[in-house]
């Protein structure tokens, strides 16, 4: 078998179009345009590349991002009294804070401090817990982007064994409750995990989170399986790999993203679809979801 790539590339180009036209709706009808905060401390240099996709996917789709680069000595209560002043500032629906962070400032404290409705990353307990009991808001951007890629093969969640690997808040732990939302049976595992293989063998669905290269073996993946590849690692010949070992995986998987060009750019493109509805939902134009419980989710 050779499994149908996933193309993460495309879907994520439909996104920003979709987005394009809702930001130019919303600057027709209500004459405002969407803000974007981007915050970035210090000079990683892959945290810079990121910032500047995101930047530029923003003029892209018409959003007004608004940049704050910031030195590595930029101190906490810096940091949180420029996120207070974003909180307040009408001009501004998302407020994105660049990960790592300098050692000298805690991000969850941070992640905190952002109004839960301007946390267009999906980060903020609230909209964690939003996800938890079925009613979700602004979704974590990598997960909600998965379960987009998830949806365009067409195959049916209610039931299936799905697996993620890998349990940090930002990325396993919304991802295992976005799969549970769609009506999968889920597991996580992580660095304690003992047989790891096993898990995998078993699984109808993989989405392996856990920035490992070649950790999940092409041999363990259960013929038919969907290999969501979330990892993201450059070999020393510059080449970008993922945490799955695609060759072979590829020939035991039905459907698997490639890495680079899989999951990637969903992350940017749910990013901005995030910021529109952040700014439909603050201004008063779109609900935030439904606050009944969806019972028939699981
Ligand atoms: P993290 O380091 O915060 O968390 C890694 C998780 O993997 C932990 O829960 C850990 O317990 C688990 N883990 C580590 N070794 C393991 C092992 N041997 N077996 C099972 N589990 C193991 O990382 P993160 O922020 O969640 O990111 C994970 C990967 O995803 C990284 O490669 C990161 O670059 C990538 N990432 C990609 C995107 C994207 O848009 N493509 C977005 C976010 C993260």
């Amino acid at each position: 078998m050779s499994a149908k790539l996933i193309d993460g590339k495309k879907i994520a180009a439909e996104i920003r179009g979709l987005v394009a036209v809702r930001v130019k709706e919303l600057l027709d009808t209500h004459g405002c345009q969407p803000g974007l905060a981007v915050i970035i401390i210090g000079e990683d240099p892959a945290s810079q590349v990121y910032v500047r996709n995101k930047r530029s996917a923003c003029e892209e789709t018409g959003i007004r991002s608004v940049a704050y680069d910031l030195p590595a000595t930029t101190t906490q209560d810096e940091l949180l009294a420029l996120i207070e002043n974003l909180n307040n500032n009408d001009d501004i629906d998302g407020i994105l804070v660049q990960t790592p962070v300098p050692d000298a400032i805690d991000i969850e404290t941070i992640i905190e401090s952002i109004r839960a409705d301007k946390d267009v990353d999906g980060f903020h307990p609230y909209n964690i817990g939003r996800l938890a009991v079925r009613v979700p808001a602004l979704r974590s951007c990598t997960p909600y982007g998965v379960m987009k890629l998830l949806e365009s093969t067409g195959e049916k969640f209610y039931g299936r064994e799905a697996l993620v690997v890998g349990a940090s808040n930002h990325v396993g732990r919304p991802m295992a409750l976005e799969l549970l939302l769609a009506g999968c049976t889920i597991s996580v595992c992580h660095r304690f995990t003992r047989n790891l293989e096993e898990w995998v063998k078993r699984s109808d669905i993989v989405v392996v989170a856990a920035g490992k290269q070649g950790l999940v073996k092409g041999e363990w993946i259960k013929p038919g399986a969907t290999v969501i590849d979330i990892g993201i690692h450059r070999t020393e010949s510059g080449k970008l790999v993922g945490d799955v070992d695609f060759s072979t995986a590829q020939q035991r998987a039905a459907w698997i993203t490639p890495v680079p060009g899989g999951v990637g750019p969903m992350t940017v493109a749910m990013l901005l679809q995030n910021t529109v509805d952040a700014a439909l939902i603050r201004r008063g134009f779109k609900d935030s979801g439904k606050r009944t419980v969806d019972l028939s989710r699981a």
